[in-house]
């Protein structure tokens, strides 16, 4: 079983957003037999073609230039350097071949991706390129009959990939989040579901659970890429859900299962896990992949 892995992908900066927490899931799964240290396959940069599918130019220069200004980091909130780029950078190309790994195997698993806030012009929350907007509309310029969903479980909204991706027919974005959180301003995804603060598991995976029913339903999406946040944690500083470790491992067992049902290919990424604790949100990451390869290996 393959996974996207860099450990580049770990920068060494204070911030809220703890970039070990990638090198952690993936030692984990090595060290617990899930995957093997020779399967680990590290991601490339991406095309500067690939990049404009999803973003402005200026911003895109702004990026390969590495001339991030103050105003910029301010956006993102977050210190940006040269490490920090290349990182984001590789993030996406991760998610990328992780799409190339799906169209060919059924399913590519990347730890690390899903910088749902970043917008066509401008970085936001921690996130400065959209590797989901990315991956997605390079995937569907080399297969135009592909009809792909985004099921966006993090605890805040994908704001920046719902705004990239409103006109694609394509690609239908479903973004279920705590409705009271940032981003202060929604954008509008094909589908948001809002849920109130401290909503519980049960609540939390029945609501998601009909929705992406629906959505299976009508648009029958055969590539899913599913942005698997680890924020909806009850324990998460930055998230205000209440689900339990048992609660996000059911969600992740329900989505691929919806996946394996109807036969869609599959894209996993990871993101949000601000828990007090690394090793939680480690191991709610750890739990993600582990149950993907469970349920979806027979594809
Ligand atoms: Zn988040």
């Amino acid at each position: 079983m393959k996974l996207i892995y860099s450990p580049l992908y770990t920068i060494e900066v204070a911030h809220k957003f703890k970039t070990e927490k990638f090198e952690k899931t993936c030692a984990l799964l090595i060290k617990n037999k899930i995957i093997k240290e020779e399967k680990i396959i590290e991601p490339e940069m991406p095309r500067e073609e690939d990049l404009l599918l999803a973003h402005s130019s200026k911003w895109v220069k702004k990026i390969l230039d590495m001339k991030i200004n103050p105003a910029d980091e301010l956006t993102a909130e977050m210190p940006i350097n040269k490490e920090v780029i290349f990182a984001h950078l590789l993030h996406c190309g991760g998610t990328c071949k992780a799409a190339e790994i799906a169209s060919k195997e059924g399913f590519g698993l990347h730890c690390g991706g899903g910088a749902h806030h970043a917008h066509k012009n401008y970085g936001a929350g921690f996130c400065l390129i959209n590797d989901l907007a990315v991956a997605s509309k390079k995937l569907l310029k080399e297969n135009p009959a592909l009809k792909i969903l985004i099921a966006d479980l993090d605890v805040h909204q994908g704001d920046g990939t719902a705004e990239i991706l409103s006109k694609e027919k394509n690609i239908f974005t479903f973004s279920a989040h705590s409705k009271n959180i940032y981003p202060e301003k929604k954008a509008k995804s094909s589908l948001d579901l809002e849920f109130e603060p401290k909503t519980k598991g049960t609540e939390y995976n029945e609501a998601v659970y009909k929705n992406l029913c629906s959505v299976f339903e009508f648009f029958k999406p055969n590539v899913v890429f599913y942005n698997a946040g680890a924020d909806v944690y009850e324990k998460d500083t930055l998230g205000d859900l209440s689900l339990s470790f048992s609660d996000i491992e059911k969600r992740d067992q329900m989505v691929f299962e919806l996946i394996k049902k109807h036969s869609a290919k599959a894209v996993v990424t990871l993101s949000g896990g601000y828990a007090q604790d690394i090793k939680d949100t480690v191991k709610i990451h750890y739990n993600t992949i582990k149950k993907a390869i469970e349920v979806l290996k027979e594809i």
